[in-house]
């Protein structure tokens, strides 16, 4: 936001001082370190050097263990596949429920129970929304107005023997027919399912890479097996990355995020119109962590002349 753009009633009032956004003064505040935290650190944020050990500790764990999660039709079609923000069957998010594994349980189905605290959920259970409207049940009532506990009953009424959708899928089949399917690596790549490349981000279930977002994290892992190392991960864009990310670098000299001495103060803090959730975390992540290269360097050499393509 530019200054012409503060709407003239902020300063009716006698307001002198516009308040000011708290700016992020660590990298454990920024949003693209929540997406790898995802819940793990019960809302309190870590400091750096427990994010550093988290790393360590989580990301190959989650390398190895990733679980894909789908919503499947009797066809064998994916007709969702389950991101950190779908909604379960309890009304509590993936990302709520255990999706970590430092061993991967044997028996199947795998449940992945809700770990928000007094929620009776055992099993991360996908429903399919008709609109925006959840799915009603033939009870009549809505799916959010039946127990998350086993039964699936309904708190609305005493008719309910539990809940059973009629809905009928893009795909043509019942909402009944369809099962949440959660598998491992092997046990996808066996069905002929694509799993996309690693990723470092917390409950990431069924997706596997679309939109810009992909192009993201493609870069953390070149091999497309095995954790990405810390190097990989705090390593500043350079000219041979991703457009995606040059892009955004580029565009962090705009006049929005001007020149200061502070380094936290030129993180742009402002989300374009197109950009999606995950561009933006990514773009302030970046710019954050080559600032900090940047300042490190300065004390040492000047800065090497920068190699952006005119
Ligand atoms: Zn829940
Ligand atoms: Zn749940
Ligand atoms: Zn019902
Ligand atoms: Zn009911
Ligand atoms: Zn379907």
């Amino acid at each position: 936001m530019t200054g012409s753009s503060i709407p003239v009633s902020l300063f009716q009032g006698g307001l002198r001082c516009l308040p000011q956004r708290p700016l992020p003064t660590r990298i454990s505040n920024s949003r693209f370190m929540q997406r790898i935290v995802g819940e793990d650190d019960g809302g309190k944020l870590f400091t750096p050097e427990e994010y550093e050990e988290y790393k360590r500790k989580v990301l190959p764990m989650r390398s190895e263990n990733r679980l894909f999660v789908s919503w499947r039709s009797p066809t064998g079609m994916d007709c969702k596949l389950v991101g950190p923000e779908t909604l379960c069957f309890c009304t509590h998010r993936y990302k709520q429920h255990k999706t970590d594994f430092r061993t991967i349980p044997q028996q199947r189905p795998l449940s992945l129970p809700c770990r928000v605290t007094g929620c009776q959920c055992g099993a991360y259970l996908y429903v399919p929304l008709n609109g925006a409207q959840p799915i009603r049940c033939r009870c009549k009532h809505f799916a959010d107005q039946h127990s998350a506990a086993p039964g699936f009953i309904c708190n609305a009424c005493s008719k309910c023997s539990g809940f059973h959708s009629c809905f009928t899928c893009a795909c043509g089949q019942p909402a009944y027919a369809h099962d949440t399917v959660v598998e491992t690596k092997q046990e996808r790549l066996a069905q002929g399912k694509p799993v996309g490349q690693d990723v470092p981000y917390a409950a990431m279930g069924g997706l596997t890479g679309f939109s810009s977002l992909a192009e993201g994290y493609m870069r953390l892992d070149d091999s497309g097996i095995g954790a990405p190392s810390v190097e990989v991960l705090d390593s500043p864009v350079t000219a041979r990355d991703h457009p995606f990310l040059k892009a955004f670098q580029a565009s962090s000299s705009s006049p929005e995020t001007l020149t200061d001495v502070g380094t936290s103060s030129r993180v742009s803090s402002l989300r374009r119109p197109e950009e999606d959730d995950m561009a933006f975390f990514e773009r302030r992540y970046q710019e954050r962590i080559k600032m900090e290269k940047a300042a490190k360097l300065k004390g040492k050499a000047p800065l090497p002349p920068t190699t952006k393509p005119s």
